[in-house]
């Protein structure tokens, strides 16, 4: 069930096995899930760009199995924009200096001083905290927009709890001697994390690529991904599910591979499952998101793969440039295609926009930022994306539990797996590697666990303020 990662990787690795499978999945022309690579009049734009990294070789080998010299490495660069400056990122000393100057930095510093003069005792929120931490001035820089972007609360309403945990061992100090390391020197971490931080692969024509030839292979060995099936219901007895009904089909079968977000499985179930599980399954929460690809009458709109907005004054939280990640992403090189990135609510303003509205706001908020002049923008095409964000609350692991003991021991034949399958904000890799257990599972009777495959952020980038990193709580608690 589900056509993404996880659910190609399970079915490709059980057709290894001499495993027929049947794939369902609802979106009615596009394989690949939220690594899915949008097309319009030619263009080719990624639902928030998607790096090809993982620590696990296996998985390494695998998209160089499936793509061979189709899979491209590329340079990162990327920057934080903010009042009309760009910083790197991660953050550089020499560079910060010079983009605040001489007069704001001193601001910076007498800021930063009457924080430690005058803090706030006992800080209940990621502001305070945070201030007692950098001063104020630089609590708004780098801190407070993006933040209340990603996760759509006032810091002032998140529980400082977050921040120390999220933040922790980070202060002026550790932060004034890692920025003033030049970037190249190798560091503790070591050559090859470094080197995944600055480089990174990407099929040329971005990553739905990978999926779609996933899907082929499946096709040409007779095993055709149903598109346009969505799973309605999932029908069970006497322990084991039995069958799946989509797109008014049903489908029987020995094993089921669930990458369905699991709030959405848990409603499918025929008879529904107990009242426990259904509540814990309601419970869980989801960050929704919305990409705008513009399309630009420039062939040079600024040299980063991405840059994150920390303007207040704009609701966008990030911009892609998709032919900074494969000059094959716009059909003509004196041509660019932007993303602008909006984190969302489904059902609130931003996601209930018309697709004209949402081109009309992002053209105007590309303007606004110095980017390009409205007239430059060509065309616009819009994505919804709902679900993108698995939201880990002080309460999610507890839901989760229950639902996965009653799964475990009441339907053993359904396997879970992927992100959104997992609850776990999984990468690709991650998503992939839990895909290949269950597989493994059904073909071999391998006992894996696909709980126990791990996010870690560690080898990604330094991580980030306010964004969801790979490790521990994901979701800052509301105060
Ligand atoms: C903004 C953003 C940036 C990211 N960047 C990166 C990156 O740089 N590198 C990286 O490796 N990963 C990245 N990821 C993560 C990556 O997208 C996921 O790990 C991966 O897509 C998860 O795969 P999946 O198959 O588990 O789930 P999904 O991709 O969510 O696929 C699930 C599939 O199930 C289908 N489905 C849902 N309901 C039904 C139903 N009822 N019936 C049938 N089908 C259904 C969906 O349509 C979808 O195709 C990023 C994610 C986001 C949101």
């Amino acid at each position: 069930m589900g056509a993404g990662p996880a659910g190609l990787t399970a079915a490709y690795e059980l057709s290894k096995h001499g495993v027929p499978v049947t794939v369902l999945e609802k979106d009615p022309s596009y394989v690949g899930g939220i690594a899915r690579t949008a097309q319009h009049a030619g263009y080719r734009f990624d639902i928030g760009g998607h790096r090809f990294f993982s620590k696990n070789q296996e998985i390494e080998d695998l998209w160089t199995e499936i793509l061979g010299d189709e899979m491209l490495t590329r340079g990162r660069l990327s920057r934080i924009y903010y009042q009309g400056r760009y910083f790197d990122y991660p953050l550089r000393a020499t560079n910060a200096l010079r983009n605040l100057g001489p007069l704001e930095t001193v601001r910076c510093m007498a800021s930063y001083a009457w924080a430690k003069v005058h803090p706030y005792k006992d800080p209940r929120s990621l502001r305070q905290w945070v201030t007692n931490q950098f001063g104020d001035r630089l609590f708004r820089m780098f801190f407070k927009t993006y933040t209340e972007k990603v996760w759509g609360t006032s810091t002032d309403e998140i529980s400082a709890d977050w921040a120390a945990q999220r933040i922790k061992g980070l202060d002026m100090w550790s932060l004034i001697k890692t920025t003033l390391l030049p970037r190249g020197r190798p560091k503790e971490r070591g050559q090859v994390i470094k080197t995944l931080i600055e480089e990174f692969r990407y099929p040329r024509l971005g990553p739905g690529q990978m999926w779609e030839r996933v899907q082929k292979v499946l096709a040409d060995g007779g095993q055709p991904v149903r598109l346009g099936r969505a799973v309605e219901r999932i029908e069970w007895s006497d322990g084991k599910v039995t069958a799946v009904l989509a797109g008014g089909e049903v489908f029987s079968g020995t094993d089921f591979v669930s990458t369905l977000p699991i709030r959405d499985l848990v409603e499918k179930l025929q008879p529904p499952a107990p009242e426990a599980v259904r509540r814990a399954a309601g419970s869980l929460n989801y960050r929704d998101f919305v990409t705008v690809a513009l399309m630009i009458d420039r062939a040079d709109v600024f040299p980063d793969n991405w840059i994150y907005i920390h303007e207040p004054g704009v609701q966008v939280g990030r911009l892609q440039n998709f032919k900074n990640w494969s000059p094959d992403m716009v059909p003509d090189p004196a041509l660019t295609c932007i993303g602008l990135e909006y984190f969302c609510f489904e059902g609130d303003g931003l996601w209930e926009s018309t697709d004209a509205d949402l081109i009309a706001l992002a053209t105007r908020e590309l303007a606004e930022l110095g980017m390009v002049r409205p007239e430059e923008v060509l065309d616009g095409a819009v994505v919804r994306m709902p679900k993108a964000y698995p939201v880990y609350d002080d309460h999610y692991q507890r839901h989760l539990d229950v639902v996965r003991e009653w799964q475990e021991a009441n339907l053993p034949n359904l396997h879970l797996a992927g992100r959104n399958g997992l609850h776990k904000y999984n990468n690709q890799d991650h998503s992939m590697l839990t895909a290949l257990i269950v597989a493994r599972n059904i073909a071999t009777g391998a006992g894996l666990d696909p709980w126990k495959v791990n996010a870690d952020a560690e080898y990604h980038e330094e991580v980030r303020v306010g964004e969801a990193d790979r490790s521990g709580r994901q979701v800052p608690a509301r105060l």
